[in-house]
């Protein structure tokens, strides 16, 4: 079992240098990007780049989709702030929670939270996790299992969650109640002979023994991304969440699924729960919730969560937690349209229609003698790089792989996520076919480059 103090599997992955955001200084010469159209950006010098990440995986409707800047627009003129505490709320976050109510269809669910990110969202799950298990009258049942490689966020709470190293060294995290299980990339870690279904076995095998090992009533929640993202852009293996909520169920654990990445249509589905068959208790949206137009993620809850909770409080406001912008009105309203906009666009057959392009053009480059794997489905895909093309072998940090790959991209037009030698891309959902075409040949030519500095 691979856990967080063993470096194997993340010395290709070095999330610290390109990770860091918000320290703002020009001493490091930052690309800086001034506008945006479609699935391009530009950057202050008038450089047009394809951005295959949509920003930070969210610019969903690309860079420039006029209705929802005459959403922001009009609601800006009418009531551009109102808050939701003490029983006061606004109709556009009313509006917005019923409109995710009955777009999350992969079971029924009976509540929203809102918070203004993605990190936000899962450290309330903790604090609902809590209230719910301490008002069932069982205090114990407190820790978390998260797996290594994900990635849940950086506050305190939300980077204890998250599987990645870096998030946790020289910060004293994850907290003690954080557990972690494995990683579920097949090609890494299966061992030899082994079939994704058996790989999958042998997980859930180790969850459960994991959970027997802490005692099941100290154990609350599991959380997972339906395909893990900042952790390198990993789908799980054939039959792995069947087995993992089999077990998470038989020991009475909450099911957390972070959709932070997965939701509105990037894997092809609504959210990441229809294409795994995930029953989750509780749910985590943010990012192209807004297509990234504004910061608001959500937390959807289950009635059996939701009706405990209402049942100790008046209306649930005994649940003290929320934010000043949690539901804020403009937010609300953009993300109302967005929503409207994937519905009427029927935004999952334009995904559906074109990833196949995507997946299979980029697959195609496997053969690569430096690649170890390419991954992905729906919008999403993943490169890494390997010396001899296997997960033992990874690159020497300092040769930078991956970095120089990304700064070819760069050069040639082409915006990547770059983390150690792990490319992510995640386009917008309404990426043309020409697009790709463009993405294609630009990761060609950058991969031909890295080959020649390889071999050099
Ligand atoms: N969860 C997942 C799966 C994410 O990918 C991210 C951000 O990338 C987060 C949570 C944190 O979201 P935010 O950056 O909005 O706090």
């Amino acid at each position: 079992t691979p856990d967080l103090k063993d470096d194997n599997g993340f010395k290709g992955h070095d999330m610290l240098a390109p990770f860091t955001a918000g320290w703002q200084t020009t001493d490091t010469n930052p690309l800086i990007i001034e506008k945006s159209e479609g699935s391009y950006v530009y950057d202050i010098n008038g450089n047009k780049y394809l951005d295959s990440l949509a920003g930070l995986w969210c610019t969903a409707l690309g860079g420039n989709e006029p209705r929802l800047v005459a959403a922001a627009t009009a609601q800006l003129n009418t009531l551009p702030f109102y808050h939701s505490f003490w029983n006061r709320t606004t109709k556009p976050s009313l509006d917005l929670a019923r409109d995710l109510l009955e777009t999350f269809t992969a079971r029924k669910m009976a509540k929203v939270f809102f918070t203004n990110s993605g990190s936000e969202a899962n450290d309330t799950q903790v604090k609902l996790v809590w209230y719910y298990n301490n008002a069932l009258g069982r205090p114990s049942k407190k820790k978390f299992i998260a797996r290594s490689k994900s990635y849940h966020g950086s506050t305190l709470i939300a980077a204890s969650l998250s599987g990645l190293p870096a998030l946790h060294q020289k910060f004293d995290l994850p907290a003690p109640f954080v557990l972690h299980t494995d990683c579920p990339h097949y090609w890494r870690y299966h061992l030899p002979g082994e079939t994704e279904e058996e790989f999958s076995t042998r997980l859930a095998e180790n969850l459960e023994n994991l959970i027997l090992k802490e005692g099941p009533e100290t154990i609350a929640a599991f959380i997972a991304e339906p395909v893990m993202g900042a952790g390198g852009v990993i789908p799980p293996p054939a039959t792995y969440f069947d087995k993992v909520q089999a077990v998470v169920k038989k020991y009475d654990i909450l099911f957390i699924a972070d959709e932070v990445i997965c939701a509105f249509g990037r894997l092809g589905t609504m959210f990441g729960c229809e294409k795994y068959n995930i029953k989750p208790d509780l749910v985590s949206v943010a990012k192209a919730l807004s297509s990234g137009y504004l910061p608001i993620g959500a937390v959807i809850v289950s009635p059996e969560i939701a009706d405990v909770i209402y049942s100790q409080s008046n209306k649930l406001g005994s649940f003290s937690h929320g934010f000043t912008y949690s539901g804020h009105p403009v937010a609300c309203a953009v993300a109302i349209e967005a929503l409207k906009i994937y519905k009427e666009r029927n935004i999952l057959d334009h995904v559906n229609s074109i990833a196949p392009k995507f997946q299979d053009g980029l697959k195609a480059f496997s053969d690569s003698p430096i690649i170890g794997e390419i991954r992905g489905t729906g919008l999403i895909l993943g490169t890494e790089f390997a010396n001899n093309k296997s997960p033992e072998d990874p690159f020497p940090a300092e040769w930078g792989v991956g970095a120089y790959f990304g700064q070819k991209c760069q050069e040639n037009g082409l915006l990547v996520r770059v983390a150690g030698d792990n490319i992510m891309m995640s386009p917008p959902f309404i990426f043309k076919p020409e697009e790709v075409d463009e993405l294609i040949s630009i990761y060609g030519k950058a991969l031909k480059a890295t080959e020649e500095r390889v071999a050099e």
